[in-house]
């Protein structure tokens, strides 16, 4: 039986538009090798050019694709010159993890080929750690708050509720688990200093004890950021506040060859967004030299979550087929893009990617 799905593609701006084209050209892929998945994508306007034309950066019409989506996939939004009229950025993908609650950014971080690390002496697959970071909640609530006095103090509030705390640690354990790797899950936080990320570390140590079967460990940020350059090797689930994550998420990118190979998924109870980790690279867009592999790898994701959901095998095995297509391109290629010290174009990665898929050779 035909299995059909409803994507909603927002594509967005600089490099969002490039690589969104070829995560989707995959998913045309990936229905010519599994015959009963089809995908129904539907491309939907929103980030700064939209602004720029519309005066909107993300239209009714958007959203409401995106509500009743099985699933969203989103290129990159914001451009650094152009803002709202109160001077901040535009960035619909921070109001689409509140508005969604899309509280568990999962962004794994995989070695496919020793030429990608600056790390000596590490080879392919032996970088192989996701990073969870809570996505609604910690220092991040302050975006659209906060005290100005003047032109003289600002301030930002570090928000932990213990929902949040608890939920995104629940993830946390869920995916080392289904990972069945180490089964170790380390909270980061700074909980010697602050009375916010202490009580992160709190629900964290409550939410583990019910998993015996997990290792549990706790590092306090700094120290994170040394031993992912140290010894990477060492993690499996990392789980944090919101800002952290969204800082050592990048760091951890740059072991595993940049943020064209960091692919990443928001996902909450009712909705979730693929993306790569990356943003809209003004410096590099509308050249055609981004690297795809962060929104391919985003879009396996996204099969994965919908299988998992729909309790649906074929969806599982479209996801490692993709995942299987684009370690043998890397095995074979693993200088492609500019990025990586390549000279290929971001449509001819695309390109192979999806030929290795159809020829099944990946599997
Ligand atoms: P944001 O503020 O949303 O994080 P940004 O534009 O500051 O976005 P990124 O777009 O994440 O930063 O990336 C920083 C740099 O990394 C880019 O300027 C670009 O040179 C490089 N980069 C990012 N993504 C890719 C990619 N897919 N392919 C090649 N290079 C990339």
């Amino acid at each position: 039986m035909t299995l059909a799905l409803r994507i909603a593609s927002v594509p967005g701006d600089g490099i969002g538009v490039d690589v969104t084209a070829e995560a989707v050209k995959v998913l045309r892929s990936v229905e010519r090798r599994f015959p009963g998945l089809r995908f129904a994508v539907e491309e939907q306007a929103a980030g700064a050019r939209c602004y720029l034309e519309r005066g909107c950066d993300m239209p009714r019409e958007t959203w409401d694709a995106c509500r009743s989506a099985d699933a969203i996939l989103l290129g990159a939004c914001g451009l650094p010159d152009v803002r709202r009229t109160d001077g901040t950025e535009i960035a619909p993908q921070l109001d689409l993890r509140r508005e969604l609650d899309l509280y568990a950014g999962v962004r794994p971080v995989y070695l496919f080929h020793e030429a990608h690390t600056p790390l000596k002496g590490i080879g392919a697959g032996e970088i192989d750690l996701v990073i969870v970071r809570e996505s609604t909640e910690g220092l991040f609530v302050s975006r659209d708050a906060g005290v100005r006095v003047g032109g003289e103090v600002a301030d930002a509030q570090l928000v932990v509720p213990r929902r949040g705390a608890a939920r995104v640690a629940e993830a946390a354990c869920q995916l080392a688990r289904s990972r069945a790797k180490k089964r170790l899950v380390t909270c980061v936080d700074k909980a010697n200093v602050l009375g916010s990320y202490a009580f992160f570390r709190k629900v964290f140590d409550e939410t583990v004890a019910g998993h015996p079967d997990l290792k549990a460990a706790r590092l306090y940020a700094d120290a994170a950021a040394l031993w992912l350059v140290r010894d990477p090797r060492a993690f499996d689930v990392l789980v944090m506040e919101n800002m952290f994550g969204d800082i050592l998420s990048d760091l951890a990118a740059s072991l595993v060859g940049g943020m064209g190979m960091a692919p990443s998924a928001d996902i909450g109870p009712a909705h979730a967004v693929f993306q790569p980790a990356h943003g809209s690279a003004p410096d590099i867009a509308g050249k055609g030299i981004a690297n795809p592999i962060a929104a391919i790898l985003s879009a396996a994701m996204m099969l994965e979550h919908l299988g998992g959901t729909r309790g649906e095998p074929r969806l599982d095995e479209a996801a490692g087929a993709v995942r299987r297509a684009v370690a043998a391109f890397l095995g074979k290629v693993p200088r492609s893009t500019p990025d990586l010290g390549g000279t290929l174009r971001c449509a001819e990665v695309g390109d192979v990617v999806c030929e290795i898929l159809e020829a099944g050779s990946s599997s």
